[in-house]
């Protein structure tokens, strides 16, 4: 756990986040400013900045992981596709420098633009209670 970093602080529960899946590895949880409803950060509990230095073994755990999440948010929001963003270093647009995956569902002709807004807290508290995984 590194300190100051406010995904460690949500792996460690000692922040809020609208958590749909949590093993011994990594946590899923919605991101509050979603590109499209249903947008799912995963990050490995372990600390890492990104993807260069985080552990190979790990990360053949971690996308499993990505999978799995991945696939039961198509199942249950019957999108069409997705998207998996990992952003790396600011320059690339990266805003936490702990290691995440983003699932950003996608539905037929949505045009997105991965431009966010900033979520409605009651309604991402709703949709995490609907897509919480066993
Ligand atoms: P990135 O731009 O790839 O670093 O993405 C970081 C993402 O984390 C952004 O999409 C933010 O909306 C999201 N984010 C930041 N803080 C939180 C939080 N406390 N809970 C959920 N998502 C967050
Ligand atoms: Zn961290």
């Amino acid at each position: 756990m590194k300190n100051n970093c406010i995904f460690c602080a949500i792996a460690a529960g000692e922040l809020p986040s609208f958590k749909i899946y949590e093993d011994d590895v990594v946590l899923a949880f919605l991101d509050i400013n979603p590109f499209s409803n249903g947008h799912v950060l995963v990050i490995p509990k372990n600390h890492s900045e990104g993807l260069l230095d985080a552990d190979d073994a790990l990360l053949s755990d971690v996308i499993v992981r990505v999978k799995k999440v991945a696939m039961h948010i198509k199942e249950s929001l019957s999108c069409d596709g997705f998207n998996i963003l990992q952003n790396n270093g600011e320059a690339a647009g990266q805003t936490v420098k702990h290691l995440h995956f983003h699932i950003v569902p996608r539905l037929a002709g949505d045009d997105l633009r991965f431009v966010s807004a900033k979520g409605d807290m009651e309604k991402l508290a709703a949709l995490a209670e609907s897509l919480r995984m066993a």
